[in-house]
C-alpha cells in the first residue's frame, strides 16, 4: 500500500522512461508529486539527450513554467559500462562520464535556484554499489559513480543552510533493462548477484523506486549528505 505523502510537490525525474527512473516516476505519482519525466526515448514529458548541454535549463525551465516551482530533482539517466582498461576506447569513457556525471551536475546546476526557494528541496542522486566497491571491467562507471556520491555528499554541505537535501541511492544488481543483456547471456552471472544477496534475489526497480520517495517524503527531513546502499545487502557478505 502506498501512503500518498507528496501531493504539492513537483519535481524532475530523467531516464524516465525505463527501469528505475519509470518505476521511480509512478511511485512518486501514486503519492501525489507531480512529475516531469525526460528520456532519450519512450512515453516521456520531455524526449531529450541529457548530454545536451541545453536540455538542463529546458527541463528546469519547462518545469518552473509549469509549477512556478520546483521541489526535488532526481537524476536517473544513466548507462553502464563493462571495458577491461587495456581495450578501453578514451571516446567511450568520456561518453560514460558525459550521460552519467557531467549532465547530473548540469542538471542539479541548473535547479539548485528553484531548490532553494522550494519549502522542501530534494536531490536523489542515482549512484550504485560501483559507488563505493570496484570491480574488473568497471573502471568508467565506478569512476563516474563514485563521482555521482562525491558530488551529492559536496551539495548536501553546500546547500544544507537553504533547507536543500542531497542524497545519492546506491543499487546493487536491481532487474532492468540495462542489466537483462548480461543477465540473459550470462545466466550464471544472474545467479552469482542473485546468491550475493543476503536477502537471495536481484533487486526490482520498485525496491529503489520505494526508497527514492522516502528520501523525497517529509520523513528523510533531516538525512542528508548520505550514500545509502540499497542492494538486498549483497555488499554484507564475502
Ligand atoms: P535503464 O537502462 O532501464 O534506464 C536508463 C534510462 O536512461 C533509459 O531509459 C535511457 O534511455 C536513459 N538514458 C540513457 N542515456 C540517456 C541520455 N543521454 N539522455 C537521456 N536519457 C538517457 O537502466 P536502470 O537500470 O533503470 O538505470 C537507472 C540508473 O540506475 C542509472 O543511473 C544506473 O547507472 C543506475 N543503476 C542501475 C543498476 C542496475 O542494476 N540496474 C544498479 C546500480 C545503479
Amino acid at each position: 500500500m502506498t501512503t500518498p505523502c507528496l501531493y504539492g510537490r513537483r519535481g524532475i525525474v530523467t531516464g524516465a522512461a525505463s527501469g528505475i527512473g519509470a518505476a521511480a516516476t509512478r511511485r512518486l505519482r501514486a503519492d501525489g508529486a507531480e512529475v516531469l519525466t525526460a528520456d532519450l526515448t519512450g512515453d516521456v514529458d520531455l524526449l531529450l539527450d541529457v548530454t545536451d548541454p541545453d536540455s538542463a535549463r529546458q527541463l528546469v525551465e519547462q518545469a518552473v513554467a509549469r509549477w512556478g516551482g520546483l521541489d526535488f530533482v532526481v537524476p536517473c539517466a544513466g548507462i553502464s559500462a563493462f571495458c577491461p582498461i587495456e581495450g578501453h576506447d578514451e571516446a567511450y569513457f568520456e561518453r560514460v562520464l558525459a550521460v552519467n556525471v557531467t549532465a547530473v551536475f548540469r542538471l542539479l546546476r541548473e535547479a539548485i535556484g528553484p531548490l532553494k526557494r522550494s519549502t522542501a528541496g530534494r536531490i536523489v542522486t542515482i549512484g550504485s554499489i560501483a559507488s563505493a566497491f570496484g570491480d574488473a571491467g568497471l573502471v568508467a562507471y565506478a569512476t563516474s559513480k563514485h563521482a555521482v556520491l562525491g558530488m551529492t555528499r559536496a551539495l548536501a554541505g553546500e546547500l544544507g543552510a537553504a533547507g536543500v537535501t542531497a542524497n545519492c541511492v546506491m543499487p546493487g544488481a536491481i532487474d532492468t533493462p540495462m542489466t537483462a543483456p548480461a543477465f540473459t547471456t550470462m545466466p550464471e552471472y544472474r545467479v552469482h548477484w542473485e546468491n550475493k544477496a543476503a536477502l537471495g534475489r536481484l533487486g526490482q526497480p520498485e525496491d529503489i523506486a520505494d526508497v527514492i520517495a522516502f528520501l523525497i517524503s517529509d520523513d528523510a527531513r533531516f538525512i542528508t549528505g548520505q550514500g545509502l546502499l540499497v542492494d538486498g545487502g549483497a555488499m554484507t557478505r564475502m
